[in-house]
């Protein structure tokens, strides 16, 4: 198994594999958190606020024990590991089955963030028909104090905006909310509650779009005047004065003395 180019370490699952796909198959990505379990709130036990150690110790083991992952995991301190390759189906939407979805009432905090669908299973990820079929899974590592998850990191932000950005170029995967989504988005059932969903849960959507594509940053967000580096000037070379149009000038300026 080859590291992804935009991966930092390279951690080759040894749990059972999933069947082979096309990478053309692929049309999504669907962001999970780890959850706060036992296994992370042992090493958090044992490697206290060695957060670089916990990433690798939470690698090794997703790796090497836990046979429900996505492609990708990234600590709370940015590392990208790879574990899984992009052309095997990876198991991370373990979820509610799609006629559940279409027939069950769904949340109202869902309804709300995807105001323009009606239905999760209209998202692209569900296309196949299951979502681990057609999308790339990528784990955050959870942090919390016995909370699932509290947030994550902004080395994780950044790490999984250059790791979306680089899947978005190679796999042809457009730049855009319903193509880059949470686990909680496609199956709002087995992933959240009446209040919200969990699964990344408070995660900003918004922010990691920002990161992705930031030319699309709002103007209100730019303080004083462009500098150099953010508004380069086009080099374009001058259009050349021949010296037909000099003699031209010279020979008008004898005239009119
Ligand atoms: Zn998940």
């Amino acid at each position: 198994m080859q590291k992804y180019h935009a991966a930092d370490k390279l951690f080759a699952s040894k749990t059972d594999k999933g069947s082979q796909r096309s990478l053309s198959k692929i049309n999504s990505i669907i962001i999970h958190t780890t959850g706060y379990g036992a296994g992370l709130r042992r090493l958090k036990e044992k490697y206290g606020d060695d957060l670089a150690t916990i990433g690798d110790a939470y690698a090794l083991r997703m790796a090497n024990i836990l046979k429900y992952k996505g492609h990708f995991l990234i600590d709370h301190v940015g590392v990208i590991y790879h574990l899984i390759p992009l052309d095997e189906v990876a198991w991370h939407t373990g979820s509610s089955k799609r006629k559940k979805l279409k027939t069950e009432w769904k949340h109202g905090w869902w309804a709300e963030r995807w105001k323009e669908i009606s239905n999760p299973t209209e998202l692209p990820s569900w296309e196949g028909g299951s979502p681990n079929k057609v999308s790339v899974g990528i784990d955050l590592l959870a942090h919390g104090n016995g909370a699932i998850v509290k947030g994550y990191t902004d080395a994780q932000y950044e790490s999984l905006a250059v790791l979306v950005r680089a899947l978005c170029a190679d796999l042809n995967i457009p730049i855009e909310r319903k193509y880059i989504v949470g686990h909680e988005d496609v199956d709002p059932i087995s992933r959240g509650n009446k209040r919200a969903g969990w699964d990344p849960g408070e995660f900003n959507y918004d922010r990691l779009l920002l990161l992705v594509r930031p030319e699309e940053k709002p103007a209100t967000e730019t303080t004083g005047p462009p500098t150099g580096t953010h508004d380069p000037q086009p080099i374009v070379a001058s259009p050349p004065t021949s010296i037909i149009d000099i003699l031209r000038n010279l020979l008008r300026m004898f005239w009119h003395k």
